[in-house]
């Protein structure tokens, strides 16, 4: 698990290796082996560069002015520049929907057997309407699905009443799971909406509007929120949980992005304040478990069984007064400190480690956390450290009374660090509303990933079953292959 976000960089890599086709026999290998899902992104991309080695490729568009910025992959192209104002037409101007798509591979019948409200026999009317659906199969061929919806007539309700269509989300024209493939591209990877188009819409009779994607993903987000909910029960339920939040922006201003990560769970939000009062909105009440974070003094408030700070901090901060004081006062104290350290995490380390059984050597750990911390060092750096040992008294060493607790916070800090990519690469969110569903979504492919879940499937079959039965089945557990 340690490598997961090293392998999300290397997917990206790989991806714009294979858009640009520079992707051999063994980056193709390499990406099938690193998740199952990948090879379909090497053969999308495989056969997009066919077509352009061929000339078929043309992404024409309003985006698109001439045909050869089509076919250069978007990282030599230049940025794109800021649109300003709102999106979409203006006022009175004709929309620019896309055509409906010329072929049809599929044709389907929807008709209600009863009315849905009240369960009554329903008079048959001769009224219909259609609705072309694209998507992308199992074995990446894409099927054109034209679906004929019939509307008959309720007596007792009186009103006309019309099946659902479960393959796509409402006025959607892509169908289930390619909105849940190009989410996870997205969200769960951090494939950039440009190379999203690249890689999928080439493939597609009808194209792929980046506009058209974001309120797919948006639905989907609204969608799918029960899930983000569950995420947030199941970390505030762990025994163990790791936080930590990150600088972001919204419609341009600054916000926090915060990470709350169980081994099984990791929930993101988006909020304005990096204060406590994100983390009782998240919190609710007492946490019954030990959480563990950073030296940031807002976590210090959140009413836990024991807090565990990262030492992997502390060792840096060390690290950082060395460069710029060479004073035998902080290097005697930086010395005593180090080994402290170094000594509880070796303690820990042992292969019958056990709190009961060291309950003496733990007990002098903490003597000699507590000499320190209320110790006259007589170097201004040497006071600063101290008064924070002081401080976080209870929090330095509680991995040595919890085996489960990690002395750093690298879980917190390896579960964030895909979303600063993101954050690189789509700088942040232009809304409230592309803040929430990238904080939902996130943290849904992120969880399934931790579970050793598909996030493919689960995400396109649990749509299927929220737009036909009108509820989303329960977010699956742990797998059992991944154990
Ligand atoms: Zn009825």
């Amino acid at each position: 698990m340690d490598d997961r976000i090293s392998k999300d960089a290397r997917i990206r890599s790989l991806v714009a290796a294979a858009l640009e086709g520079r992707l051999t026999d063994s980056g193709a290998g390499e990406l099938a082996a690193l998740d199952r899902n990948l090879i379909k992104l090497a053969f999308l991309a495989a056969a997009r560069r066919i077509a352009e080695l061929q000339g078929k490729v043309a992404l024409a568009g309003p985006d698109h002015p001439s045909t050869p910025s089509g076919q250069k992959p978007p990282y030599v192209k230049p940025p794109a520049p800021k649109r300003k104002g709102k999106v979409g037409a203006k006022v009175g101007h004709a929309g620019s929907r896309r055509p409906a798509p010329r072929q049809i591979d599929r044709r389907e019948e929807h008709r209600l057997e009863a009315c849905p409200d009240c369960g009554g026999e329903l008079q048959r009317c001769k009224r219909k309407r259609t609705r072309t659906v694209e998507d992308i199969l199992k074995d990446l061929k894409t099927e054109v699905t034209e679906h004929t919806i019939h509307r008959d007539y309720c007596p007792s309700c009186k009103k006309h009443v019309e099946p659902t269509v479960p393959d796509a989300l409402p006025n959607a024209t892509i169908g289930n799971n390619l909105v849940a493939m190009t989410g996870w591209l997205h969200y769960g990877i951090g494939v950039t909406i440009a190379q999203v188009r690249e890689l999928v819409g080439i493939h597609l009779h009808t194209g792929l509007s980046a506009g058209g994607l974001v309120s797919a993903w948006h639905r989907l987000g609204e969608l799918l929120a029960p899930w983000h909910e569950q995420i947030a029960q199941a970390a505030r339920a762990s025994a163990v949980l790791n936080a930590d939040e990150t600088g972001w922006r919204v419609n341009g201003k600054t916000h926090w992005l915060w990470c709350f990560a169980s081994k099984d769970a990791c929930y993101y939000m988006i909020d304005h304040s990096r204060g406590r009062d994100v983390l009782d909105k998240f919190f609710l009440e007492a946490f019954d478990g030990v959480l563990v974070h950073d030296f940031w003094a807002a976590y210090n408030h959140v009413l836990a069984q024991d807090h565990q700070c990262c030492l992997a901090h502390l060792l840096r901060e060390l690290e950082k007064v060395d460069l710029t004081n060479q004073s035998p006062a902080w290097k005697a104290f930086a010395k005593k400190l180090r080994r402290l350290i170094r000594d509880g995490i070796r303690l820990r380390k042992r292969a019958d480690f056990d709190p009961a059984r060291y309950g003496e050597l733990i007990r002098r750990i903490d003597r000699r956390l507590m000499e320190l911390a209320r110790g006259d060092h007589g170097d201004a750096d040497a006071s600063r450290l101290a008064k924070r040992l002081l401080k976080y008294c209870d929090s330095i060493f509680t991995f040595l009374d919890h085996p489960l607790v990690p002395y750093d916070n690298n879980h917190g800090e390896r579960m964030i660090r895909p979303a600063v990519i993101i954050r690189k690469n789509s700088q942040s969110n232009r809304s409230d509303k592309g803040a929430a569903t990238q904080a939902i979504l996130m943290s849904i492919y992120r969880t399934l990933k931790l579970r050793g879940q598909d996030p493919l499937a689960i995400v396109a079959s649990a749509l299927k079953t929220r737009l036909a039965i009108g509820h989303l089945p329960t977010l699956p557990i742990q797998s059992v292959a991944d154990g």
